[in-house]
């Protein structure tokens, strides 16, 4: 007889789980997208994040909120057997969400909660109360049919979608405890998210000296278009080959057109593929100089979000993810973004992550946002399996 831990993981019983509670999981979404939640309102995510608390006690978890002042209260759930002895194996696994989402309150009377054309639609449907639910879902499945063999801990915080700013430290420590990490952000079309780009966010200001444009045009130090030069130069330093990328996304500067411009500044968007590029272009940024020395130039800024680099590890819970998707009937893909996540941060420290284990749908943050229904069991019945073992 196998024991517990050696048993086959039995895919097909959970996808018929899974669709026997696919009532019930598009019912804790629409619930959870009805309770609007934007970053910068904590009452409203606190209102969220309290609904999704309540749900997760109601399906056997022990729940701890870690209250926060400035932004939404953050979430930690956990179900299972607590940790025995630390062998690696029944290291704990971190599920990881959050509940803000980038929408105001007052959306949904314009871009209403509704299923539609084989879609869920809705402000953060997709991105993602609807990966909320799955793992809700997973988790009733694993406690009703007792199969959890370690500690699962889930986490939801609700300031994701801003940088995560409060949660960053909370998310840390507990990957630390953990085997692994899977982040319940979409998908990337079908597939599981394997590597993320770091982000970086500089400023530049230019401070020149103003001049009446027609009378005193020598006395004058351009700042637009010292800021001009300096947006091509560091716009060269994109490498697409290697994915790292440097976008100008915002630049103003000058008041009228008679003055010679003592003013400009520009926001920069900086994506880097390897954590090595971070320290790197931290360098090429403090390096640049004014082309005409009247100007002054001041940069601020750096990396925020490290890259989440496609590790061994983060591979070997993919080929297992593959694995399981096959005795679903479905082949899993898996994919890279620019975008980030907090995925990003417990890579970052060595933990193997997955990421888009959430729902499959389109539009994230752009009014088409949904998601798609017929993705919703197998994906649940996939993520149920990754947390078994
Ligand atoms: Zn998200």
């Amino acid at each position: 007889m196998p024991n517990a831990a050696e048993a086959p993981i039995p895919m097909r019983a959970l996808l018929a789980g899974a669709r026997r509670k696919e009532h019930s999981l598009l019912d804790l979404t629409r619930k959870l997208v009805a309770a609007e939640s934007p970053s910068d309102s904590k009452s409203a995510v606190d209102a969220c994040v309290a609904l999704a608390a309540a749900h997760f006690k109601q399906i056997g978890g022990r729940a701890k909120l870690h209250r926060q002042r400035q932004f939404g209260n953050i979430l930690e759930v956990r179900f299972g057997p607590r940790p025995a002895p630390p062998r690696d194996h029944a290291k704990p696994i971190l599920l990881l969400g959050h509940l803000d989402t980038v929408w105001p309150v007052g959306t949904l009377t314009s871009m209403p909660c509704r299923v539609r054309d084989d879609h869920l639609w809705g402000p953060g449907a997709l991105d993602m109360k609807a990966g909320t639910a799955m793992a809700a879902t997973a988790l009733e499945l694993l406690v009703e049919a007792d199969l959890l063999r370690r500690e699962i801990i889930v986490l939801f915080n609700g300031d994701e979608e801003i940088g995560s700013p409060a949660s960053r430290p909370i998310t840390e420590a507990l990957a630390r405890q953990c085997a692994a990490v899977y982040v319940l952000e979409p998908a990337q079309g079908l597939a599981y998210k394997t590597a993320r780009k770091g982000i970086g966010d500089w400023h530049i200001q230019v401070k020149g000296i103003a001049a009446h444009a027609g009378v005193d045009f020598e006395k004058g130090a351009n700042a637009l278009l010292e800021l001009a030069r300096i947006i091509v130069t560091v716009s060269k330093w994109t490498d697409l080959k290697r994915g790292l990328t440097v976008s100008v996304g915002v630049a103003a500067g000058g008041s009228k057109s008679n003055v010679v411009p003592a003013e400009a500044w520009a926001d920069i968007d900086v994506r880097i593929p390897r954590l090595a590029d971070g320290p790197r272009i931290a360098r090429r940024f403090s390096a640049l100089r004014p082309a005409d020395p009247r100007c002054k130039l001041t940069v601020t800024g750096g990396i925020n979000r490290p890259p989440m680099e496609r590790s061994r590890g983060t591979l070997r819970l993919l080929r297992k993810a593959q694995a399981l998707a096959s005795e679903l009937g479905f082949e899993l893909q898996e994919a890279s973004t620019g975008g980030g996540s907090d995925g990003n941060f417990t890579a970052a420290l060595g933990i193997p992550t997955l990421d888009g284990m959430g729902a499959v749908g389109k539009g994230a943050h752009a009014r088409h946002e949904s998601v798609f229904l017929e993705h919703l069991a197998p994906r649940t019945a996939l993520l149920a399996g990754m947390l078994i073992g």
